[in-house]
């Protein structure tokens, strides 16, 4: 069984080996950068040297990052993701380039590491109008013995990092995976899958690209290698462990739990998914407060993100059964792992602990209360009812109760929740409080009342009736929604017959009465497309947009036309949860607003 100790330790002695000097874990916490809460790579600290500045230790660094990804939260509980990991990189400034660095990671992960040529998979960039296919990478791969096979090619989403905001460096890179002893699980099986065959280990980046103002991708005049492998990922495929969690730097964790708890890690998937968030989150947690900065839990910022991981672990903690403080008790496992690895947490052993019992301690009490307060709101909602978003809002509002939270306690009553609307509530809320003048100006969207929601979710079946009546040329151009009315602007050439006017009203209230499921799923803007969701795409979308969906969910990335869904669109919402609350859907006027636009206004009844 190799350890944690010992992969740090031939990791960095490797690359001392090739002329790197060692640098120091930087802090979890960044500095001088006000745009990202944590640092997310072993990369992060050195921005500015591979933007050009002289590191006082030359150009071939190596070091072992404590590293910390937000975004990866709600990956949390699956086999390979957690939210603090260590990675494990080497450097170069402006010096060697990918025929070094891929024959170094190939030579640590067979000759020192020892894993089989057979258990290595790699993907490389394909090319696209921007950047050429990394063909020297492919084939140096194909050099060191790894059959044309198991070389994978993706695009940019896969094999393309950068840049880290809108302009800067940037550039293709190869990705490693182990190859773990099961099946493909179909035809698509590869890499970039989840089936869990793949599990990527280390990333080579080559950033030798420049994305400019213009948003063209030039060469650079200077090319950097940075490189990233996740200690934990790396240490359970190579002792043969199932999960991250098995390993050194985690399963300690685990036996606690299960000593606190009397459950075992593998009784069953929702054990195995509780304990593997609360291990996760509580060294998380102590690691940041561990940090010298000392963060401390509250209401923003890295603080905000330490009271939320120690709030989930404590309500995963209630599904073991787990009902006094037990996160310093996890949290001193941690200390104990990290001993000699990073001083700070030694250091800082006493703060973690306090810090940790005060919050959970504070979040009991309100977490008591809340439940009290719950048990009153749902005292008279029958089996089967639904608990409003409001009331759940409401909850998570006075009480820090996370809509998880909620939805399972009401589960447990056979009650639902609407957590679609209460994500609503939410992003409405974030948004009011954030940009209130911003928020009254989109004069429709701030106002939440019920028949705005319904006349919301008309105008998607409205948008989707009318393409079928009158053709694929009908798209968006308006819609302004009040409690009273809906109005839709939409490009057709000339005035609807009645009979169109007729056959419309008929689809709409046809999806109506079939009582269609209304949901949405988030996904990125290409697999929207690929989905054929409607609505107006633009450049003020993010990475991910919402799809809603009237009929039957749709999980990206199907990309099946699905006959059960009736309307697919991109929009941010709120809807009602089902067609059936609508009423009777009537058009009230049909008119031209300008040449081949013309206006439906409409009303439910
Ligand atoms: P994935 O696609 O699996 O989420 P990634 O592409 O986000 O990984 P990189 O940004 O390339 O990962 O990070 C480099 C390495 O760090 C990965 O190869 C992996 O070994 C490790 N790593 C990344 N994210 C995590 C995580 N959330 N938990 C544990 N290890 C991680
Ligand atoms: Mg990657």
């Amino acid at each position: 069984m190799l350890t944690s100790r010992e992969l740090r330790q031939k990791y960095l002695d490797f690359f001392v080996s090739k002329g790197h000097k060692i640098i120091p874990s930087a802090s979890l916490i960044p500095e001088n950068d006000p745009t990202v809460l944590f640092t997310t790579a072993g990369m992060h600290p050195l921005v500015p040297y591979l933007l050009g500045e002289v590191h006082p230790e030359g150009q071939r660094l190596t070091s072992a990052q404590k590293s910390f990804r937000t975004g990866d939260i709600d990956e949390v509980g699956d086999r390979w993701h957690l939210t603090f990991f260590e990675m494990l990189g080497n450097w170069s400034l402006n010096d060697y380039g990918r025929k070094e660095a891929i024959e170094w990671s190939f030579e640590f992960l067979t000759t020192i590491l020892k894993i089989p040529v057979e258990k290595l998979a790699v993907t490389v960039f394909e090319g696209d109008s921007d950047a050429p296919f990394d063909e020297e990478a492919y084939k140096i791969w194909q050099g060191l013995g790894i059959p044309a096979q198991r070389i994978f090619k993706y695009g940019k989403k896969e094999n393309w990092w950068g840049p880290a905001g809108t302009i800067g460096p940037c550039g293709p890179d190869t990705e490693m995976f182990f190859i773990n002893n099961q099946e493909d699980c179909g035809d698509n099986c590869g890499p970039s899958c989840s089936c869990g065959k793949y599990v990527e280990i280390w990333n080579d980046v080559f950033m030798e690209f420049y994305k400019n103002e213009k948003g063209e991708y030039v060469k650079s005049d200077r090319r950097n290698i940075d490189t990233g492998m996740g200690v934990e990922r790396v240490l359970a495929v190579l002792n043969n462990l199932y999960d991250n969690y098995q390993t050194d730097t985690m399963w300690p964790l685990i036996e606690k739990i299960e000593d606190l708890s009397g459950h075992e890690y593998i009784e069953s998937p929702e054990v195995t998914k509780s304990m593997r968030v609360i291990a996760d989150h509580i060294r998380s947690a102590a690691m940041v407060l561990g940090d010298d900065r000392h963060i401390v839990p509250g209401k923003k910022d890295q603080g905000y993100v330490v009271r939320r991981l120690i709030r989930r672990a404590v309500r995963y903690g209630r599904n073991l059964g787990l009902k006094q403080n037990f996160c310093s008790q996890v949290a001193e496992e941690v200390v104990k792992i990290f001993v000699d690895v990073y001083p700070e947490v030694t250091r800082n052993h006493e703060f973690i602990l306090t810090e940790m019992a005060k919050e959970e301690s504070n979040f009991r009490n309100t977490l008591e209360n809340g439940i009290k307060n719950y048990e009153l709101r749902i005292v008279n909602l029958p089996t089967g009812g639904i608990l409003s978003a409001k009331e759940a809002f409401d909850l998570y509002q006075s009480f820090g109760f996370p809509i998880e939270m909620t939805v399972e306690l009401a589960k447990e009553k056979g009650l639902a929740v609407d957590v679609a609307g209460f994500e609503e509530e939410v992003k409405q809320h974030q948004s009011l409080s954030r940009t209130g003048a911003q928020a009254k100006f989109k004069g429709g969207l701030a106002d939440q009342g019920e028949m705005s929601i319904k006349y919301h979710t008309a105008t998607h079946l409205l948008h989707a009736a009318l393409r079928a009546v009158l053709g694929e040329h009908v798209a968006q151009r308006g819609s302004n929604i009040t409690a009273e009315r809906l109005r839709f602007d939409f490009s057709h050439p000339e005035k609807m017959t009645d009979e169109q006017k007729k056959r419309v009203e008929e689809l709409v209230n046809g999806a109506i009465a079939t009582n269609y499921p209304v949901t949405f799923s988030e996904m990125t803007v290409p697999e929207a497309k690929t989905l054929g969701a409607i609505g107006i795409f633009d450049d003020k979308y993010g990475n991910k947009v919402k799809v809603y969906s009237v009929g039957e969910p749709q999980e990206p990335p199907r990309a099946h036309e699905n006959a059960l869904t009736f309307s697919k669109e991109i929009c941010g919402g709120p809807h009602v949860t089902n067609t059936g609350l609508l009423g009777k859907f009537r058009i009230v006027k049909e008119e031209a607003v300008s040449a081949g636009v013309r206006r439906i206004k409409a009303v439910l009844e």
